[in-house]
């Protein structure tokens, strides 16, 4: 027969996939020796038997329940349903990962007419016997057959109105007997059958509720919005009661084992006296400080101190215990791994090396990666967020949290900053010519568009908070309104989006700016001792690259020109080389460009002082650079002196179906290698300048994107080396630098011995390689993708996390031809992915030199890198978690 119930003292803390976060630990704590009641776990295989087949509980099931009740009437010498000392039980639900409010306990289980006076006699306080009775009428009620709280609340409150008090505290045993029979009828108005009497009966039904709860509709909106799968079950423990409402000698508390909030190693905690089950968290009065047990009752107080240190000391990791007295006597409820902030957690992990109880390689380990986002962006405030009502939720973009009004282009946002306000963009999905308005607001909110879309690479690379894809809202924006399935919002109207969760708020929400405290520094130093990989960057200015460098970044990957060429000062020039028709008039406008390019290069060459810079030729199609509206075209054929017409026929010329597979990239030099030439001069130039002024090893390296065939890459890079020969003829002077090509299309992937003849480098462009690998078009994809991980297709999609059987399989195949041509070849990523953790870890283990993501993302990739080299060397299985 299987087993699918274990009592606390057969179970273990590593047990928790079977016995649920709470079963394992009062396992764990019931096999230390700590003052835990007896009981019992029904494990989460059970609750799995129950929705697969059963749907009620099963004959075999009850009787192992009733084996496990036999044990511990016996150990505590008191009887289940017995009339003279009756044994009470609490029903809690205890799932593998914490689900807070999501299943709630029943206490007191097992009172009924008769048991209330045997409990009322056997510990001679019939106040305390029916305070517990009416709980469990209440408790059972709401929990279990779903009848409102407020009936029985608004009873309780009648009550002390009636008795002229206002604690609950202060009603007499008589009162309380009133309130049981009240309560009673409400369950026989609700229920149309009396209270059940039979204990027996009451824990069955209390148990299929629990299982229910599994699936009730708060549980599941909470596990989709943690990623938490819906076939774990919930396992749940019948456990003996405590009681911490027979007086005064008597209470309940919760308490941290260090101050969760920021880490302090102190405790903190509450605590109620003559209180039972969540009235401290309810809130129905005000709990004291934990301090304040010492003087209350001093000995409870310092065994309860030393029982922390023991549990610290044990699971080497701060606790969050929930604790009762009951008559001077402390037992143990609950402890877990404390949740904590971003800070705290650092701070903890710190602390916890320096006290010793943890080492370094434990410590980062510890760290979730994208949890440093909270350290390095400004937070709503944890308080203000309780009040704040979600109206939608869309992909966390970009993180951090922003606040502003509601605004449709970028016109609009720019007038409305310039009169002082604070802005949310909000787009349908976001292009180029937003730039400004990106810049000038808060926050950028789009309805279409995945984590690789136009508003989310910009905004990450801006630092800037975004929610993408948010597919809850519609966005009109004609009409300049947001619609969600129950409310509109028109311009000007508030809202909050918090790019880490990608929740949107209605109203404004509080932030704090967090602070880099030191022990931030130190880890990360720690961080550094592990990692083998280097962390580049991915930016494309001078700004951009110096924040890069304070977060730790030891080059740049990818510099993108593109970027320069929408400067509201460039973009004419920029538009007058796409459609110039002859080969004089583009290298004219090409001549104008030269010198500016020259600058971007030689300040990001400053802000990087000599570390490796990668900079990528021209790559997007060109009719991204043109502009569309009649006025603008007017003012760029006046500024080239030609006839309106006529330009408006070139520009259509240049359109293409297909953009993303058009001509862009290395087919632009095929084309027109004017331009290639132009930039590589630029850099080389750039390069010559800052090497006069001391940067004796800078080393500049080119990138060829969009590299399909060896063949375009040599006729490409023939432009180029002859365009730099002439410099240094030019000059009479030289510099070493690097030319290679980006590995982004699947050809290339399969034909690298041949790429890298020509390649001195390869840098996987991973999301180009995953758009062209699947042929999942990045900027359509988020419309399909969800429903792809809704029916567990997909986990995670592609283009978040690198898809290591497929995508990185070509991978694989591209660096082992490609070594095999060229043994040193320096290898590098520089896709979206170089700043996810798990793809960061893929890197490592595929042996790349760097991976190099957006500056915000550096400290995360550097931590997600230290992680993989530990995890490596540690055979660490990630599942172990
Ligand atoms: P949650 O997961 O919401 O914290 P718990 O199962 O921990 O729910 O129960 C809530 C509260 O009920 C606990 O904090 C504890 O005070 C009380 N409680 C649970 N089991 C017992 C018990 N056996 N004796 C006394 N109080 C209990
Ligand atoms: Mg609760
Ligand atoms: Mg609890």
């Amino acid at each position: 027969m299987s087993k699918y119930i274990y009592s606390f003292h057969e179970g273990t803390k590593d047990m928790k996939s079977l016995l649920g976060g709470k079963g394992a630990n009062l396992a764990e704590m019931t096999n230390i020796g700590l003052p835990v009641p007896p009981g019992f776990t029904i494990t989460t295989k059970a609750c799995t038997k129950f929705y697969a087949e059963e749907k009620t509980l099963w004959p075999e099931l009850k009787e192992e329940i009733k084996v496990h009740l036999k044990e511990v009437e016996e150990s505590l010498g008191k009887k289940f349903s017995d009339v003279e000392n009756p044994l009470l039980f609490s029903v809690r639900s205890g799932a593998v990962f914490s689900m807070p409010g999501m299943m709630d306990t029943i206490l007191n289980l097992g009172l009924n007419d008769t048991a209330v006076i045997g409990l009322a006699n056997s510990t001679g306080n019939e106040r305390f016997a029916y305070d517990s009775y009416r709980r469990f009428i209440q408790m059972f009620s709401d929990v279990a057959m779903e009848i409102p709280k407020v009936r029985f609340e608004s009873l309780l409150e009648d009550m002390k109105e009636n008795k002229g008090v206002t604690n609950d505290t202060e009603l007499s045993s008589d009162d309380l007997k009133e309130l049981v029979e009240l309560f009673k009828e409400v369950y026989k108005e609700e229920m149309n059958e009396d209270f059940p009497q039979d204990p027996m009966r009451q824990l069955e039904l209390a148990i299929e509720a629990v299982f229910a709860s599994w699936n009730n509709p708060r549980a599941i909106i909470y596990r989709k919005l943690n990623d938490i799968p819906h076939d774990l079950g919930t396992a749940v423990n019948v456990q003996s009661m405590v009681f911490g409402n027979m007086g005064d000698t008597s209470g309940t508390g919760v308490a941290f084992t260090r101050n969760p909030a920021n880490g302090e190693n102190k405790l903190f905690g509450e605590f109620l006296i003559n209180a039972q089950g969540e009235d401290v968290v309810a809130g129905i009065r005000t709990p004291n400080h934990i301090d304040k047990l010492k003087d209350i009752m001093p000995e409870v107080y310092n065994e309860f101190i030393d029982a922390t240190k023991i549990l610290e000391e044990h699971y080497k990791d701060m606790q969050d215990i929930e604790f009762t007295i009951e008559n001077k006597k402390l037992f143990f409820l609950q402890t877990r791994n404390g949740k904590r902030t971003a800070q705290a957690a650092i701070n903890v992990a710190v602390d916890l090396v320096e006290e010793g109880l943890i080492t370094k390689e434990e410590a980062i380990l510890r760290i979730e990666p994208n949890q440093l986002n909270q350290l390095l962006h400004p937070n709503f405030d944890e308080k203000s967020l309780k009040n704040a009502e979600a109206i939608a939720k869309g992909l966390p973009a970009s993180p951090g949290a922003a606040s502003g009004k509601v605004y449709f282009n970028a016109e609009d946002v720019v007038k409305a900053k310039n009169r002082g306000e604070r802005c949310i963009l909000v787009r349908q999905e976001t292009s180029p010519e937003d730039i400004e308005g990106m810049i000038s607001a808060e926050g950028i909110l789009t309805a279409r568009g995945g984590m690789t879309s136009h508003a989310a690479v910009v905004a990450r690379g801006m630092g800037k908070c975004c929610v993408a894809g948010c597919n809850d809202i519609r966005v009109d924006e004609e009409n300049k309104i947001i619609k969600t399935k129950t409310m509109t919002l028109k311009e000007g109207e508030f809202i909050s989006i918090d790019g880490s969760t990608g929740i949107v708020y209605l109203g404004e929400i509080e932030k704090v700016l967090p602070e880099l405290s030191g022990n931030f520094g130190k880890f990360m130093e720690w961080v550094d001792e592990f990692r083998k990989l280097k962390i580049r960057t991915n930016a494309d200015t001078p700004k951009d690259a110096a924040q890069a460098v304070v977060f730790g970044a030891e080059g740049i990957g990818l510099c993108r020109t593109e970027h320069m060429f929408f400067d509201d000062e460039r973009i004419p020039a920029v538009r007058r080389m796409i459609v110039s028709s002859s080969l004089e008039e583009r290298k004219e406008a090409l001549d104008q460009l030269l010198p500016m390019q020259r600058k971007d290069f030689y300040e990001i060459y400053k802000a990087m002082g000599e570390r490796s810079v990668t900079i990528r030729l021209l790559d997007p199609p060109l009719h991204e650079f043109l502009p569309t509206k009649d006025e603008e075209i007017k003012d760029l054929s006046d500024s080239m002196n030609i006839d309106f017409d006529e330009l408006k026929d070139r520009i259509e010329n240049i359109a293409e179906v297909n953009p993303m597979l058009g001509h862009r990239g290395c087919r632009l030099a095929v084309t027109y290698p004017e331009i290639y030439r132009m930039q590589a001069r630029a850099i080389i130039e750039a390069a010559l300048d800052v090497k006069n002024e001391g940067f004796e090893n800078i080393k500049p390296e080119i990138m060829i994107p969009l590299v399909g065939h060896k063949k375009e890459l040599k006729y490409v890079k023939d432009e180029i080396v002859e365009e730099i020969s002439q410099v240094f003829e030019e000059r009479e002077e030289s510099v070493e630098y690097l030319i290679g090509t980006m590995i982004e299309v699947p050809r290339a992937c399969v034909t690298a011995d041949e790429i890298a003849e020509e390649a001195e480098f390869f840098s996987f462009g991973t999301n180009d390689l995953t758009q062209m690998g699947f042929g999942f078009s990045r900027d359509d994809a988020g419309k399909f993708l969800s429903d792809y991980e809704d029916k567990n297709i997909f986990t995670k999609s592609p283009f978040e996390a690198i898809d290591r059987d497929g995508v990185g399989k070509l991978m694989k195949i591209a660096i082992e031809l490609g070594t095999k041509t060229r043994p040193d070849i320096h290898l590098g990523i520089c896709g979206e992915h170089g700043g996810d953790p798990s793809s960061v870890e893929f890197c490592h283990v595929l042996g790349l030199d760097y991976v190099s993501c957006s500056p915000y993302r550096v400290p995360i990739a550097r931590l997600a890198a230290a992680q993989a080299a530990i995890r490596e060397r540690t055979n660490y299985n990630q599942n172990d978690k």
